[in-house]
């Protein structure tokens, strides 16, 4: 059912967008943005960002020297507690060997690199990845020679997770196979697994020796609570599944172009974690050299103070509220005012900034062609896009396009 126009507007979310932006109708929305947006459309700065921003300024001893390889040790210290908590007793042997990275791209692309050198395949160089899953994951493994292979996640007659197929595959994949796992907030679908499923991935996954590749790039941006976002990758750890961890902190500080992020390997022993920092320490000065400062400074001042800390949890709740605010009215809408066709509970069901609608591409293209609403073909929205202003537009004519 894929209409031409799906496949115009779809291939390519900077497409998408510059579809928008040569749009002149006033009432155009844009439901591909990948960043959070505030009631009126625009970027937000944290407050606690601005704070801090100020207070580098006015830092007369800072200088521009290079950062270490690893990057600003304050920071990855710091982000290390934040992801895996302060009584993690990984943290406490010392085994984890963090690494600024370029954010969470740039994680994700030196842990695959980590392993594509160092890790132990058993046969082939491959890594399962959740279908669908964040585009970009595909060409970050295929960079460095590992094939991407997709297990069942999303299961469409549900619009909820495919647990049985997922188990299915973890079971079914050679011993000591890479599994990569979104934290919290899964991209594109907005599904999670609840916590009684992590329980049991983390049983097959350790009965099968499986490795896992967690990507966190929503951390408190998901529910409003960092700790609570944090649980699956702190359960993993507690229960000695053998991971790594991509964190991002792109969204969650509203960060986006600062490009700052880490990447956290953990080690059985600290030797072990050792051994792994010097080898990334390796990979990253053939790369980068040295990782920039100044969105590290930022971060690592937030983390470290706990005024300014406990500001950033406010901001955060800020977003996520905003995001979940979005959710309980959109259902609303189409359950109560429009009665719109089908069921609806997943809009409220799924995490973080993106919801899998479940209409289909022609329904995609009725929206972009009729209504001047902009979203990818395989019916994906970002709530960060709705407010307050537009959210009644959009129901209207979803409600259309779903009448057909
Ligand atoms: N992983 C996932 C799942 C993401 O959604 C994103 C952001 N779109 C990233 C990683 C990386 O983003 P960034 O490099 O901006 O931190």
């Amino acid at each position: 059912t894929c209409g031409p126009n799906a496949q115009k507007y779809g291939s390519s979310i900077f497409k998408l967008t510059a579809a928008y932006k040569a749009d002149t109708f006033a009432d155009k929305v844009n439901l591909g943005v990948g960043a959070y947006r505030d009631d009126d459309n625009k970027p937000w700065v944290l407050p606690v960002i601005k704070k801090a921003k100020a207070i580098l300024a006015n830092d007369e001893a800072l200088d521009h020297e290079y950062l270490p390889i690893t990057g600003l040790p304050e920071f990855t210290s710091a982000a290390a507690r934040l992801i895996l908590s302060p009584d993690s007793v990984a943290l406490k042997e010392g085994r984890v060997a963090s690494v600024q990275t370029i954010s969470g791209t740039g994680a994700n692309h030196l842990g695959a690199l980590f392993l594509s050198r160092f890790y132990e395949f058993n046969g082939e160089k491959q890594v399962f990845l959740s279908n669908p899953t964040w585009i970009n994951h595909l060409a970050i493994f295929k960079n460095v020679g590992i094939a991407p292979i997709y297990y069942p996640y999303y299961d469409p007659k549900t619009i909820g997770l495919d647990f049985a197929g997922f188990v299915n595959s973890l079971r079914n994949a050679p011993k000591r196979s890479v599994f990569l796992l979104h934290a919290c907030a899964h991209n594109p679908t907005g599904v999670d697994p609840t916590p009684e499923q992590w329980e049991q991935l983390a049983d097959v996954i350790l009965e099968q020796g499986h490795y896992a590749f967690f990507d966190c790039a929503y951390q408190g941006f998901a529910s409003g609570d960092l700790d609570r976002d944090a649980s699956a990758v702190r359960y993993f750890e507690q229960r000695g599944v053998p991971m790594l961890i991509c964190q991002s902190f792109a969204k969650n500080a509203g960060l986006y172009g600062e490009r700052i992020g880490a990447l956290h390997v953990i080690g059985s022993t600290k030797a072990e974690a050792d051994r792994v920092k010097s080898q990334l320490s390796v990979l990253q000065r053939s790369e980068i050299s040295n990782p920039p400062s100044h969105g590290a400074r930022l971060v690592s001042m937030i983390l470290n103070d706990p005024q300014l800390f406990a500001e950033w949890q406010r901001d955060i709740k800020t977003m996520a509220q905003r995001i979940i605010d979005m959710r309980d009215r959109l259902f609303d809408i189409l359950t109560n005012k429009l009665k719109t066709p089908g069921n609806w509970d997943h809009i409220v069901n799924q995490i973080g900034m993106f919801s899998f609608t479940g209409i289909n591409a022609e329904q995609v293209n009725a929206l972009i062609e009729k209504a001047h609403i902009y979203l990818t073909a395989n019916g994906r929205i970002s709530m960060a896009g709705l407010n307050s202003n537009n959210i009644d537009y959009f129901a209207e004519n979803l409600d259309k396009a779903v009448r057909g």
